[in-house]
C-alpha cells in the first residue's frame, strides 16, 4: 500500500510517496502560488502528488489516500481549513481535502495541522523514535512546536497545545508577530530576527545581513541568510542569534520543568540550516533553567529536516495517524 504526503507551506509545495514500511519511494516539490486562490494551490498540490508518484512509478489510482499538512487548523469532522492566511485566499474556510480528493480522483484525503504532522513523522521515523515523551519545536518564520505524551500526540482542550513559541520569556519584552508582548517567537523567530536586524541597521549598526540577503536573491532574511552572515563573523548576527538562543533555552526549559519529557527535538528551517551547534547551544542555554539534572534530558537535532511534513502527512493515512484530528 502507498500513500502520498504534501507539506503545504507559505512558499514550497514538498510531495512524497511512502510504502507500507514508511520508506520514502518518491518526491516531487512545487512552489506555493501567490495568486489564483485555493483553486491554483489544489491544482499544485494535485501537480505534485502526480510527479511524486511517477517519480515512485506508482499510478496515482493506486494510491490509498493523500495526506496534506498545512498551516492553520483543520475541521476533524470536515476537512475544511481555517485560518491559513499565508496562503493565496485562505482567509475563508476552505474544504482542501475535498477539492484535492476530486482534482485527483482519489477517495481519501486527510488534512492536518504542518506542526503536527512534522512531529508524528520525528516520532515515528525520525531523532524521537523510541520516546514516548517528546517536545518538538520547530524554529522557522515563525516557532511552532508539538508535544507527544505516553506515546501520543497531545493536542490539549482546544487543540493548541504545544505553541511553545508563544511562552513568554521577557514580561512586557519585544512585540510578537501575534501581537503579544515577550514571547519566544519575538526573538527566535525568523520574521521577528528580520524586523530587529532592519531596525538595527536602520540606526546604523554595520552588518551585512542585508547584503548577502540580496546577494543570495532571497526574498526575506531566510535561515540560509543567517547562517551565511554567522560564518562570516557578522556582529549584528551574532548578536541576534544569541539572543534567539537564550530565548529558545529559556522556553524549552521551562516547558520540560512543566511536562517532564524524555526528549526534545529541534528542527525548523534555522534548525535544520544552523544544525548541530546550534542545538547544542541551546541546550545549554536550558541548563541554568532546568528543574532536572540535565543529564536526564536528550536535546537532539530532527532527523528529517524538510521532509518531516511530508512524510509526517504521509502517516495521517496509516492507521494510527491520530493528527488528523488536531487543530
Ligand atoms: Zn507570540
Amino acid at each position: 500500500m502507498h500513500t502520498a504526503g504534501v507539506d503545504l507551506g507559505g512558499t514550497k509545495v514538498q510531495g512524497v510517496i511512502v510504502g507500507h514500511d514508511g520508506a520514502k519511494l518518491g518526491e516531487a516539490r512545487g512552489k506555493t502560488p501567490v495568486e489564483g486562490g485555493p483553486a491554483a494551490v489544489v491544482a499544485e498540490i494535485a501537480g505534485v502528488v502526480k510527479a511524486a508518484a511517477k517519480s515512485a512509478k506508482v499510478p496515482v489510482g493506486k494510491l490509498a489516500g493523500v495526506g496534506i499538512g498545512s498551516p492553520g487548523r483543520v475541521d476533524p469532522d470536515t476537512g475544511d481549513l481555517y485560518g491559513a492566511a499565508n496562503l493565496p485566499g485562505f482567509g475563508q474556510p476552505v474544504p482542501l481535502g475535498a477539492l484535492v480528493a476530486g482534482a485527483l480522483g482519489v477517495k481519501r484525503v486527510v488534512v492536518g495541522n504542518d506542526v503536527v504532522v512534522a512531529t508524528l513523522a520525528e516520532h515515528r521515523l525520525g531523532a524521537g523514535r523510541g520516546f514516548d515523551d517528546l517536545l518538538v519545536v520547530f524554529a522557522g518564520s515563525g516557532v511552532g512546536g508539538a508535544l507527544v505524551l505516553g506515546g501520543k500526540l497531545h493536542a490539549g482542550a482546544h487543540g493548541a497545545a504545544g505553541e511553545i513559541g508563544h511562552v513568554v520569556v521577557v514580561d512586557g519584552g519585544e512585540l510578537c508577530p501575534c501581537g503579544r508582548r515577550g514571547c519566544m517567537e519575538a526573538y527566535a523567530g525568523r520574521v521577528a530576527l528580520e524586523r530587529a536586524a532592519r531596525a538595527a541597521a536602520a540606526t546604523g549598526r554595520p552588518t551585512e545581513l542585508l547584503a548577502i540577503q540580496q546577494r543570495l536573491r532571497r526574498p526575506r532574511m531566510s535561515s540560509g541568510v543567517w547562517k551565511a552572515a554567522l560564518d562570516a563573523g557578522d556582529p549584528l548576527a551574532h548578536e541576534l542569534i544569541d539572543r534567539a538562543v537564550e530565548a529558545l533555552g529559556a522556553a524549552i526549559a521551562s516547558a520540560v520543568n512543566l511536562v517532564d519529557v524524555q526528549a526534545v527535538l529541534i528542527g525548523g528551517g534555522l534548525g535544520d540550516k544552523l544544525g548541530e551547534p546550534f542545538v547544542r547551544r541551546i541546550e545549554t542555554a536550558m541548563i541554568p533553567h532546568l528543574f532536572l539534572p540535565p543529564a536526564q534530558l536528550v536535546v537532539r537535532l530532527g532527523e528529517l529536516g524538510d521532509y518531516a511534513g511530508a512524510m509526517g502527512a504521509a502517516l495521517l493515512l496509516s492507521g494510527d495517524g491520530q493528527a488528523g484530528a488536531r487543530r
